[in-house]
């Protein structure tokens, strides 16, 4: 199928169970993401910075720019501006940095705790004790320019339906948790943005709010 058939395809799907498509567009050329474009999709993610700004300038202003990949604090005043969503925020050295280049920018930047949940050593993210002493902490406290709307987390990297399933099941778990502890009189903590290609189904049976999806829509890279 075309690129643009998938989007369709894939926009009917989830729309219709409300869940939010994030198309990854990594490695993938400006042309390719316009064929998504054309197709309706206005959000996209990438991981990587100096790739976002390149096709952040190039590409119709409309975009909405999601950061699903590791940040590094030097980078984050260079997407502050136009960024919509950071999925990957990992440290509160990283969600103070976000704060501060978000006040020079004069907004809100709306941010995920990545949570690991995956059984490898190689993923980013916080455990749920570090997320939990994070979101109790005085620092975080004072942060004004930030605004944490949920969590995100991958899972294993494994064909294992029945280990990928608990592992979003436990990050579903931890969100319940933390919007009961911390968020309780917050309207905006409501996204878990769980699944990518090979799992977005299984996530969203564990209640996924969006999902990530790259090769779906635009082939192996
Ligand atoms: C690449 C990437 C995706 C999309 O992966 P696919 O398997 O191609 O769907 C999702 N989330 C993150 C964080 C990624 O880096």
């Amino acid at each position: 199928m075309s690129i643009g058939a998938n989007i369709s395809a894939l926009r009917e799907e989830l729309e219709s169970i409300n869940v939010k498509l994030i198309a990854v567009s990594k490695t993938k050329t400006p042309e390719e993401i316009m064929e998504a474009y054309e197709a309706g999709q206005r959000e996209f993610g990438e991981n990587q910075v100096q790739e976002l700004l390149e096709k952040q300038v190039s590409l119709p202003k409309d975009i909405i720019w999601h950061l699903v990949g590791h940040l590094q604090t030097n980078k984050v005043k260079a997407i502050a501006p136009f960024i919509s969503l950071i999925h990957s925020v990992d440290s509160l050295k990283l969600l103070q940095e976000i704060d501060k280049q978000a006040l020079k920018n004069k907004r809100i930047i709306d941010c995920l705790l990545q949570i690991y949940i995956a059984d490898e050593d190689t993923k980013f993210g916080l455990d749920f004790d570090e997320a939990i002493e994070l979101l109790r902490s005085e620092e975080f406290s004072r942060l004004k320019n930030i605004r944490i709307t949920g969590i995100m987390g991958i899972a294993s990297n494994t064909d294992n339906p029945k280990r990928i399933t608990e592992e979003f099941y436990e990050l579903k778990t931890l969100f319940k948790g933390l919007k009961e502890s911390f968020f309780r009189k917050n309207d905006s903590f409501n996204e878990i943005s769980m699944g990518m290609s090979s799992d977005y189904k299984i996530a969203i049976e564990q209640g996924s709010t969006m999902v990530r999806l790259g090769s779906n829509i635009f082939g192996h890279r």
